[in-house]
């Protein structure tokens, strides 16, 4: 009998090895679809069509959830969002006119872990499209032309390499050169491991255009998303004349576990919030991601007074 039950379910194809199941489980088996019939609805449900909020725990039809900017309708969570959809969402139509589009990450090291560097750009540039974590270019936001620089949290979580540094520093010098704002959304874990030093030379890189950039008396607004972390923050993505933060996003250096073991001290509550930072002192306000275009425009019109546009 059981024999006779195994070849069913294994819809006809022919049984090489002795059937192993006890006759007992096999006796309970068919019983168990009629019974779960949630098991099977769960089946029914293509991956990918919702997402569950982290926040209120609803559950959203993702296109529901990228027409709201990707946030959550329910509870107004700000969920990741990509920097091409980010870039959407700001620039006025047609304006954006990007910048070394095709800059890529060299394995300089030769980097060798559990998987090598090489490796990890191969699937992360079929994964996103995107050839790294940030996407950079000119363009116009309200009657403001202006350098804007995007990171995406997901090509290697937005960590900065030579590519990330080399194409911001890029975008600050033709804002320089040009008189323009500049931009940046930050959204990064830090520097990138599988770079070594060459991640950390980023900083200073940046951070020096940034000091050209201020010498010219050219405005400089830093953006900051969930999470933004380590090297970015340590950088270029403090150093704005105008911090922004998205709300309830996690901005630090070191993570609040790293910090607890090292100082062992009870962190208070809300520690490295935006709404933590913006009591203390560190960011200038809080921008909720659909208020975010009107208020940077509302900003470049102030931060620009007396300036030829
Ligand atoms: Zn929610």
């Amino acid at each position: 009998m059981a024999t006779k039950f195994l070849t069913k379910e294994k819809m006809g194809v022919e049984q090489v090895e002795p059937a192993l199941t006890p006759p007992l489980e096999s006796l309970t088996l068919p019983q168990k679809p009629k019974l779960g019939t949630s098991k099977s609805r769960k089946r029914e449900i293509p991956e990918g069509l919702w997402t569950k909020c982290p926040s209120c725990e609803a559950m959203i039809f993702d296109k529901e959830l990228d027409a709201n900017l990707k946030i959550c309708p329910k509870c107004d969570h700000h969920f990741p969002i990509g920097s091409r959809e980010r870039i959407h969402s700001l620039v006025e139509t047609c304006s954006f006119e990007e910048m070394d589009a095709n800059m890529a990450s060299v394995d300089v090291l030769g980097f060798k872990g559990v998987a090598t560097y090489k490796s990890k750009l191969d699937a992360y540039r079929k994964k996103s499209t995107l050839k790294d974590a940030v996407v950079t270019g000119i363009c116009k936001i309200g009657s403001h032309r202006v350098a804007l620089g995007v990171m995406d949290f997901g090509f290697l979580g937005g960590s900065m390499g030579s590519v990330v540094g080399e194409k911001l520093t890029r975008l600050i010098e033709r804002g320089t050169e040009g008189h323009l704002p500049v931009i940046i959304i930050s959204t990064s874990g830090g520097a990138r491991m599988y770079e070594g030093m060459f991640s950390l030379m980023q900083m200073a890189k940046t951070s020096a255009a940034l000091a050209y950039h201020a010498q010219q008396r050219l405005p400089y607004i830093s953006v900051l998303t969930h999470p933004t972390t380590a090297g970015v923050m340590a950088s270029y993505a403090t150093l704005g004349d105008l911090i922004l933060a998205e709300p309830k996003a996690m901005i630090g250096f070191a993570g609040p576990r790293v910090i607890k073991d090292t100082t062992q001290a009870e962190l208070p509550p809300g520690f490295q919030t935006a709404e933590f930072l913006l009591d203390h002192g560190l960011i200038d306000a809080i921008v909720p991601r659909k208020e975010m275009k009107d208020r940077l425009i509302e900003y470049l019109n102030y931060v620009t007074v007396g300036q030829k546009v």
